[in-house]
């Protein structure tokens, strides 16, 4: 029992420095001071949230660098647009043709004309319009009428300015320009003949086909070049009659039957263009 009662009274003595270490533990307010300087770390974090603040900066960074590339699909398709403009000043660079310009010009033999002009006592004049014709052949050429006329000087005792097909713009009378004619059936003095610029066009099979590709050219190569003579001579569709006008005869019986007219209508379009030009 006396080793028991030591035991305990050790243990007595130990209670105060218990008490002591209890205390100490409870003292820990004391490291809890030390929780300013740990505060200070606190003030790290807020340093970290502005480093954070920062990032979202940089993100900001990283939009505006995904921009740029936005903007490069833009520039990529910017080129794109000033390709197309560039095939619309090109057409421009081909000169529109008008008038002369679109027709093939041939001259029949001046030497054998003098010789027509001195035979049927053809004389000079100041023209004031034109007269149109069709041939009345549906076999013939421009140059084989003007051919067959020339050959047949005091027999066939008809001559005109220009014979026109679908080939060619033959210059007969034309070559001497101001000089009369036995076209219009008016008489050598009559309006037709010594006023007018006296024009045959070739029919091919006009009259039973107007749409024969050789009368349609025909056709056209002659609103070209009476449109070309109007815009020479400062004339408009007035000045352009019909053989029919003249004296009666139904000619230019192709372009009477299919259009009159509409024909005088594209003579005048082409002039205006003409016109236009400059
Ligand atoms: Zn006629």
């Amino acid at each position: 029992m006396k080793i028991i009662k030591k035991i305990i009274m050790f243990l007595i003595t130990l209670i105060p420095e218990f008490i002591r270490i209890w205390k100490l533990r409870n003292v820990k307010p004391i490291p809890d001071a030390e929780e300013p300087e740990e505060s200070e770390p606190i003030g790290e974090p807020e340093e970290e949230v502005e480093i954070i603040e920062v990032e979202p900066e940089e993100e900001h960074n990283d939009e505006e660098t995904i921009e740029p590339p936005q903007e490069e699909e833009k520039e990529a398709e910017q080129p794109i647009i000033p390709e197309e403009p560039k095939p619309a000043p090109e057409p421009p660079k081909q000169p529109l043709k008008l008038g002369k310009e679109l027709l093939a010009f041939r001259n029949a033999d001046l030497t054998k004309i003098d010789q027509l002009i001195k035979s049927y006592n053809h004389f000079n004049t100041k023209f004031e319009g034109i007269t149109v014709h069709n041939n009345g052949n549906t076999t013939s050429t421009a140059w084989n009428d003007v051919s067959w006329a020339l050959n047949n000087i005091g027999k066939a005792n008809v001559s005109w300015h220009y014979s026109v097909d679908d080939k060619e713009v033959v210059r007969f009378l034309a070559r001497r320009y101001n000089v009369s004619c036995w076209c219009s059936g008016d008489g050598a003095r009559g309006f037709g003949n010594s006023k007018t610029i006296n024009i045959e066009i070739n029919e091919f099979n006009g009259f039973n086909n107007p749409n024969d590709p050789r009368y349609v050219k025909a056709r056209q190569n002659a609103i070209y070049l009476i449109a070309q003579l109007c815009y020479d001579e400062g004339w408009t569709i007035q000045n352009i009659g019909r053989h029919f006008d003249r004296s009666g005869k139904n000619c230019p019986r192709v372009l009477m039957k299919y259009g009159w007219t509409q024909f005088l209508k594209e003579v005048e379009e082409h002039l205006n263009q003409l016109k236009a030009r400059k």
